[in-house]
């Protein structure tokens, strides 16, 4: 089925998680009554990845479960745009793509960070002129010296008591460029011997004498993560802003922050409030941009939309779908400690998605002919197939059977070994839709390989007719006619990785051992070939999804697919065969 908004039968009931349980009580206590309101904040410094697919979920799925109750509830796409060094406009376009791609509503709205440069700006004074904030003019080594450990509190800064003035005077000086970067910082004044180091005077802006991709040239100086994304956060009216668990340590200060703004007037209560889920750890890839940058400017990876990479952009070329990611992230929750799920699971719940929606269609991958010597030579017997089994409304479709076939290599043994049931010597099987045939005999070339086979069809025995049932037979295989089939480009994807934790330790490492996540690429994550469609498949919209009966789930590559030219990708087999590589 090409259609991706089809029904899916997929969709599982809401399970409640300790955020939800969170929303509840704020929404009993009246706390937030008209809106739950979310954001998804990526920084556009690399591509989406599988586990921004899971806060994607997360944070837009809260919005619009909620919005039957809190009918102003929404979810905000911001870009967390301020450190210019690392990010592109690309990226900026690339993320709004994927989110667009997974169905969710931004109600054609997008955030940037960048556009309260001027906001947050005022709040630092703010703060400067309440006495909380002081600029600093220690190097960059001194700071970190200073700092202290987790045992030892951190040595106070010699111009930690500088005058409101002074501090004003040298702030407005360092936004007017007069200084080199790495000057002077501007700091919280928090605690020195805070046992939470993200508390000890932290950095709240940094001198940058860099262009911005949409501010350009107007700023050289850029605030600090942790004072930009709480008070973004505030200047949106987010209720609940929730973050992976590495930022639990830095809830303290988001709150110092917000608690100081809202007491100095800049924002109202109810104020934003972080909560920390685990991030998304998944077997057999790597989620992290610097890794994801280094397979794709190593040319490990044909790019950032190679189907074999856990990016987002990735996923759809090899033909994931939104709504599997939707089952998925539905099916693993939402926690609160780390846990490592089993990629597995992803790609059940894309065979699970896609059993509902994707059309059935035949192609022989691996082909190998097949004459019916008693056929009639130029005849065409009409055959036909259910386009799906579960949909009888999506009719079926003719497959022509003629005296020349294409079956796969593989269902022909000369010696069945035990348990084979498909095509041997003697023995009978149906052609799926068809006849039984029984095979009797085949040629091969001069180093033995199997060049074709013969079978007999048997007339009274086509599928769909009175009595064609009453003779059993245990195998059952497809076939296309091979006047009637076209040659395809099909590529074969599996796993990148041949082990579930790359890079990580393996069995019967020494200790000192180290790995590097690349050792254990898999070199047969792509595999080309050509393989024989029905001809119907060659001129199929690009991005369209089948299952290829008895074999799995294709998609028509996103770009490369072409009328007449069909390039299909594998998604995912029919039944998880990794476990017997
Ligand atoms: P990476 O670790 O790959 O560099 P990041 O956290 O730096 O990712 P951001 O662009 O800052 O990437 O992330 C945007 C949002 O996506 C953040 O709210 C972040 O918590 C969330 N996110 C990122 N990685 C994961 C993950 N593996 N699982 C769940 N959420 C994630
Ligand atoms: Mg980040």
């Amino acid at each position: 089925m090409t259609d991706q908004t089809a029904n899916t039968a997929t969709s599982t009931p809401v399970v409640s998680n300790f955020i939800r349980s969170r929303i509840d009580e704020d929404i009993a206590n009246k706390t937030f009554c008209d809106a739950i309101t979310t954001r998804f904040p990526p920084e556009p410094n690399g591509f989406l990845h599988f586990g921004h697919a899971k806060s994607i979920c997360l944070n837009f799925g809260l919005a619009k479960d909620y919005a039957a109750q809190c009918p102003q509830s929404h979810c905000n796409l911001r870009f967390d745009d301020t450190n210019p060094t690392k990010e592109e406009t690309k990226y900026v376009d690339a993320i709004r793509e994927d989110v667009a791609w997974l169905g969710f509503d931004t109600r054609g709205q997008e955030f940037y960070a960048s556009d309260y440069f001027g906001r947050l700006y005022h709040c630092a004074e703010q703060l400067i002129r309440a006495g909380l904030a002081y600029v600093d003019s220690q190097d960059s080594e001194t700071l970190r010296a200073t700092r202290g450990t987790l045992t030892e509190p951190g040595t106070p800064s010699p111009y930690r008591n500088r005058s409101i003035d002074e501090n004003l005077d040298l702030f407005q000086r360092m936004r007017a460029g007069e200084f080199p970067d790495g000057a002077h910082i501007l700091r919280a004044k928090i605690d020195m011997a805070s046992p939470n180091l993200n508390l000890r005077d932290p950095a709240i802006y940094r001198i940058r004498h860099a262009h911005h991709h949409r501010t350009g040239d107007s700023w050289c100086i850029y605030p600090m993560y942790d004072f930009a994304h709480c008070v973004s956060d505030a200047i949106e009216g987010i209720s609940h802003s929730l973050c992976t668990l590495e930022f639990a340590d830095h809830r303290p200060l988001y709150d110092w922050f917000l608690e100081q703004l809202a007491k100095l007037g800049e924002f109202k209560r109810p104020l934003p409030q972080q909560i920390e889920f685990s991030r998304l750890n998944l077997t057999y890839v790597v989620l992290s941009k610097r890794k994801l940058i280094q397979l794709v400017s190593g040319g490990h990876v044909d790019g950032w939309n190679d189907p074999r990479l856990p990016t987002l952009k990735g996923a759809r070329r090899r033909g994931f779908t939104p709504q599997g990611f939707k089952l998925f992230a539905d099916r693993i929750g939402i926690s609160k400690s780390d846990s490592l799920i089993d990629y597995h699971v992803l790609e059940d719940c894309m065979r699970e998605d896609l059993n509902e929606r994707a059309e059935r269609r035949v192609a022989v991958l691996n082909p190998i002919q097949l004459i019916l010597s008693n056929f009639p030579e130029n005849h065409t017997e009409p055959c036909f197939a259910p386009n799906h089994p579960h949909h009888e409304e999506l009719g079926k479709r003719e497959l022509p059977l003629t005296r020349t076939l294409w079956i796969e290599r593989e269902d022909f043994m000369i010696e069945p070994t035990k348990g084979f049931f498909r095509l041997t010597p003697g023995k009978e099987v149906r052609l799926r839709y068809g006849y039984i045939i029984k095979c009797t005999g085949y040629d091969t070339n001069e180093s033995g390989e199997i060049t074709c086979v013969y079978a007999e069809y048997d007339p009274t025995t086509k599928s769909g007719t009175p009595g064609s049932e009453a003779r059993k037979v245990k195998g059952n295989i497809h076939w296309l006619s091979c006047a009637h089939s076209v040659p395809a480009e099909i590529r074969l994807y599996d796993r990148l990785f041949k082990t579930p934790n790359p890079g990580g330790r393996q069995a019967g490492d020494a200790p000192e051992q180290t790995r590097d996540f690349l050792d254990d690429l898999n070199p047969n994550a792509k595999h080309v070939q050509i393989g024989m469609l029905e001809p119907a498949l060659a001129q199929c919209a690009r991005e369209a999804c089948y299952q290829f009966e008895r074999i799995g789930y294709f998609v028509a590559d996103q770009f490369d697919h072409k009328a007449g030219q069909p390039v299909f990708n594998r998604t995912v087999t029919l039944r998880d065969t990794w476990s017997k590589n």
